[in-house]
């Protein structure tokens, strides 16, 4: 599906009434800085997506990305949200955050997947637990993804996974690689089950 579609940068948002119009289901892409998330978006839609959102002055905003099938009809939304985990955490997921993330993550209908990006090559992250024990509390679905995996050995990245998995109560994690391409083909059949679900 990934490689029929293209990617058109559709907006900055830096307050909620700057969200696009809802219209086709929107995925969510999040983790804290540093995490591989402009590399999984190149990885995943181009080059374009993610030095529009390492642009200075995006990085705080709600960056939205508009894919688009062969016919131009518009398929999905992917929207990459701020990174996290350099301010301390508080109540909320992290302090740093401006106001509008919580209620888009919360409120949003248009908005069918989270994916939470985490670092397989270090223990699992307080920020990162926060975020996803958020996201069950709020009742958003949300699919865990491992990056960087090319930097283990077998065993240590069956170890690391198995720690991330148990530490923030998971079912499953989806390791990847935006180096090798490694669980790219995977992620994007989870988008694909998403989008056919949504035309049922
Ligand atoms: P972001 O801040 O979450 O957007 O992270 P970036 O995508 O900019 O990546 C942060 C650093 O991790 C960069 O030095 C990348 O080259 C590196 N990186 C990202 N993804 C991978 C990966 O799959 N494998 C390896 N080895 N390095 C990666």
């Amino acid at each position: 599906m990934g490689s029929r579609l293209t990617v058109q940068f559709l907006l900055s948002a830096l307050s909620a009434a700057q969200f696009p119009a809802p219209s086709v289901p929107e995925i969510a892409f999040l983790g804290r800085s540093n995490v591989g998330k402009s590399s999984l978006l190149n990885a995943l839609v181009g080059e374009k997506a993610a030095k529009v959102s390492q642009t200075p002055g995006r990085t705080r905003a709600i960056n939205f990305f508009q894919l688009s099938d062969e016919k131009h009809r518009p398929k999905l939304i992917f929207s990459d949200l701020p990174g996290y985990g350099y301010a301390k955490i508080s109540k909320s997921i992290s302090a740093e955050w401006p106001k509008f993330i919580e209620p888009y993550l919360a409120e949003r209908e248009a908005l069918k997947l989270c994916i939470c990006l985490v670092d397989s090559n270090i223990p699992p992250q307080p920020s990162d637990g926060k975020l996803v024990e958020w996201l069950r509390h709020v009742g958003r679905e949300f699919l865990v993804v491992a990056t960087k995996t090319d930097r283990l050995s077998g065993n240590a990245r069956t170890r690391n996974l198995a720690a991330i998995r148990r530490e923030f109560e998971l079912e499953a994690v989806l390791p990847i690689s935006a180096k090798t391409g490694a669980g790219i083909k995977d992620l994007w059949s989870r988008i694909e089950d998403l989008d056919s679900e949504s035309n049922n």
